[in-house]
């Protein structure tokens, strides 16, 4: 399908593209199973300038926005979501601050992420507070010209690996939401730790962890936006990255679906291949309808958010709904066609529907997505 894509859009995801087939693909396998964190993939991915492309030209990145962001996850999702969410997960650490960010704070971080010199985290969630983050317990206490910082973060994507962390605290817990506050935390700050590695089902490559903080010192400079916006700061951001779910997801689905062609080709039963099963001739078919669709909705989403609009939460969690669900009807699917071959990690499809999985629990739940475009259309009618 043509999805009219901007000249410098369609060489971005050509670049993409060709560092997922060339690079990607060749250590997908190894990296799930042994949860290698990518640092390679992400010194080619600053290399060649692909860290830059939602990062505002006078920060030193390429101008870009969500779309831009989203074209890269998609191509890299197709080979290796994990590879993918670890790059995801510095633009989700990077948005508060092109968000709200001082002139100071964009100015010290921004240009550093743009080149890849820096990876960045976002700390929201905690072990009691998952769907329901504005029950956050951690506590940011005011004394002098610091934040001290105490609690405990837990499934942070790129924990341990990166440099900077948005953390999420509470500054009043007398004001519920509006007493949560953003800080910009960085990894060699005192009494902050970083905890248990998670042993995940899928995204291996990618690194998940906790975060302790125990009196850490935050300078106030290091407050993001005002103190209480917090919780704003945290939604605003998702607006912006849950497209960027959506593109893992689409790519997962991509990738699943093009080793089903092959294999479906390949693969002799009863004297004729697969593919002239009509069984499997639909499957392959509604793979695609809806993987063009999951895309359409994705990339019109990061249009209208790119375009300066103003809500765009009702589309943002849609197509994080819609293409993440297409991932895992995908890749389920996919393994049917490839049978007892699509379930053993010698094929790479085994791997795409663990890694589908997450797409519907991350960056908030389906079930809350739902909640969240349900109250949206409710009170537009
Ligand atoms: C691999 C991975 C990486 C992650 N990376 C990050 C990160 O970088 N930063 C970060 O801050 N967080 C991160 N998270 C956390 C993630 O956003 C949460 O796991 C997610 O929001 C769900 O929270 P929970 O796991 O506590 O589930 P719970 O909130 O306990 O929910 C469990 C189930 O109940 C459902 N449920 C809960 N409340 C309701 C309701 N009101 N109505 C209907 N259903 C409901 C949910 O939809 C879900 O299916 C990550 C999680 C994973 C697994």
């Amino acid at each position: 399908m043509e999805y009219f894509l901007s000249e410098e859009q369609k060489i971005i995801k050509k670049l993409a593209k060709r560092i997922s087939d060339e690079y990607v693909s060749k250590v997908a396998i190894k990296y799930d199973k042994e949860g290698i964190f990518p640092r390679d993939i992400l010194d080619l991915l600053a290399y060649t300038e692909l860290t830059g492309v939602y990062i505002p030209k006078e920060y030193g990145g390429f101008g870009g926005g969500v779309m831009e962001m989203c074209l890269v996850v998609e191509e890299l999702s197709r080979n290796c979501a994990g590879v993918a969410v670890s790059y995801a997960a510095t633009a989700l650490g990077a948005y508060p601050i092109i968000l709200y960010g001082k002139e100071e704070q964009k100015k010290k971080y921004l240009p550093k992420i743009a080149k890849g010199e820096l990876i960045a985290a976002f700390a929201l969630t905690e072990a009691d507070a998952g769907s329901d983050v504005s029950s956050i317990k951690t506590t940011a206490e005011k004394k002098g010209d610091y934040y001290i910082l105490n609690g405990s973060k837990h499934w942070i994507t790129n924990g341990g690996e990166a440099d900077v962390y948005v953390v999420f605290a509470v500054t009043d817990k007398s004001k519920g939401p509006r007493g949560i506050s953003a800080f910009i935390v960085e990894k060699e700050y005192e009494g902050f730790y970083c905890g248990k590695k998670e042993d995940k089902m899928g995204i291996r490559a990618s690194s998940t962890t906790e975060l302790i903080f125990e009196d850490c010192k935050v300078h106030k400079e290091n407050l993001l936006g005002r103190e209480g916006t917090g919780f704003i700061v945290a939604m605003k951001t998702f607006d912006r990255t849950r497209p960027g779910v959506a593109a893992m997801a689409v790519g997962i689905a991509q990738g699943a679906y093009e080793h089903a062609i092959r294999y479906a080709k390949e693969r002799v039963q009863f004297g004729q291949p697969l593919s002239s099963f009509q069984a499997i001739q639909h499957m392959l078919a509604d793979m695609y309808i809806n993987i063009e669709a999951a895309r359409a909705m994705l990339y019109s989403t990061c249009r209208m958010i790119d375009s300066g609009a103003k809500d765009f939460s009702k589309e943002s969690s849609a197509c994080k709904v819609f293409a993440s669900d297409v991932a895992m009807k995908v890749t389920t699917d996919a393994v049917q066609i490839m049978g007892g071959n699509g379930y053993v990690k010698d094929y790479p499809v085994e791997k795409m529907m663990r890694d589908a999985k997450v797409t519907q629990i991350f960056e908030g739940a389906n079930q809350i997505q739902r909640n969240i475009i349900a109250s949206e259309i409710i009170k537009e009618y």
